[in-house]
């Protein structure tokens, strides 16, 4: 398994709201947005997060693959998980190997680089968060780090 890490700030084993099936649900920490109306607000800062090892999250979520399989799957959200896009990278590229169906629960507000589209290669769902349908409203919610 490759050795790189994730900062997390919480496990869901049983996630019903954050894409098809049952999910398990993976917070991850760091955000460079100041949504107004957030409601994870002790995700944004990305060291306050504990690190774990790939292995040690898809050895976790492996013991629950009884219950969110075939249907379910894994989603990460946040905090804005593209923030750790190589991390992810290297979790779903394990969690490709036993089948387990992948969402990104995302702002989107991302530049599309090779790291991104690796990622984007290995997402089967993006769960995208639109602030605004008005992109001068949508600016006027949120504030960049
Ligand atoms: S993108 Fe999400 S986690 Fe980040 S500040 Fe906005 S609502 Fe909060």
């Amino acid at each position: 398994m490759e050795k790189q890490k994730l900062y997390v700030h919480s496990f869901e084993s049983f996630g019903t709201v954050d894409g098809p099936g049952i999910r398990y649900v993976i917070f991850l920490t760091g955000c460079h947005l100041k949504c107004k109306y957030c409601q994870n607000r002790d995700t944004w800062n990305i060291k306050s997060g504990t690190e774990y090892d790939i292995d040690e999250i898809v050895n976790t979520v492996l013991r629950y693959q009884n219950y969110f399989m075939p249907n379910g799957g894994v989603t990460i959200s946040g905090g804005e998980p593209l923030i750790q896009a190589e991390g992810l990278i290297a979790l779903f590229k394990e969690f490709k190997k036993y089948g387990i169906h992948t969402a990104i629960d995302t702002s989107g507000m991302f530049k599309i680089t090779d790291t991104i589209k690796a990622l984007i290669d290995l997402t089967d769902l993006f769960l995208l968060d639109i602030k605004h349908i008005n992109p001068e409203k949508a600016k006027g919610l949120v504030r960049r780090f």
